[in-house]
């Protein structure tokens, strides 16, 4: 059975429990007043990995989790926007950086934590120019050779740069899908707390790069 994860019902402010629904194979948050069922499902998160003459931009992340690690810029989708939109968005949030949506680079899901990545490939966009965020405490290019994969946030971001760097190594890109397993509990940037899984890759050729 899960936790609770919302104490009051969002339609009549009743009380909620967790009950399987006649029918449902899940176990689902009701309303004990009302009867309202509070749907929890996965969420998406978009972001972008941006390159600038042969560097990859990552901003040092001033939040937790993972504050004082790197990532590239990502976060939650919002209603309304479209994913490559929502990664542009979360890119200027984060590291005030224009940048231009390539293809899509990855979909990776996680499911002990119900999320789902959709990343894409990006290059830094007029006016060529960054800074941190209030969500970053630095934004920086780096150096493939140099990429902090010791203190990078987290196991999807980690599992993104590696993938990248072997494509731009190779010159042929491609589009990535995988299954990351994760130990529950574990943290978010533990390298043995996580593998990837069923991943399959598809090579990609873009009319312009
Ligand atoms: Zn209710």
């Amino acid at each position: 059975m899960p936790r609770l994860q919302s104490k009051f019902c969002r339609m009549c402010g009743g009380s909620m429990a967790i009950i399987q629904p006649e029918g449902d194979k899940e176990w689902r948050h009701v309303c004990n007043s009302c009867g309202y069922i509070d749907y929890f499902n996965p969420r998406m998160v978009v972001g972008c990995v941006v390159e600038h003459e042969g560097k990859i931009l990552l901003c040092k992340r001033a939040i937790e989790p993972c504050r004082g690690l790197w990532t590239i810029p990502a976060g939650f989708m919002e209603i309304g926007e479209s994913s490559a939109a929502g990664a542009e968005r979360e890119t200027y949030e984060e590291a005030h950086a224009r940048v231009q949506v390539l293809s899509q680079y990855a979909h990776w899901d996680i499911p002990v934590i119900g999320q789902a990545y959709i990343l894409f490939r990006a290059k830094l966009a007029s006016p060529f120019t960054f800074s941190s965020g209030p969500e970053s405490l630095e934004v920086a290019l780096f150096d493939p050779a140099s990429i902090p994969f010791d203190q990078i946030a987290f196991s999807s971001i980690s599992i993104t740069l590696r993938h990248y760097l072997q494509d731009m190594a190779s010159g042929q890109w491609h589009l990535h899908h995988g299954v990351i397993d994760k130990v529950p509990g574990a943290a978010p940037n533990d390298p043995a707390s996580f593998q990837l899984k069923d991943h399959f890759s598809m090579p990609v050729t873009l009319s312009q790069q």
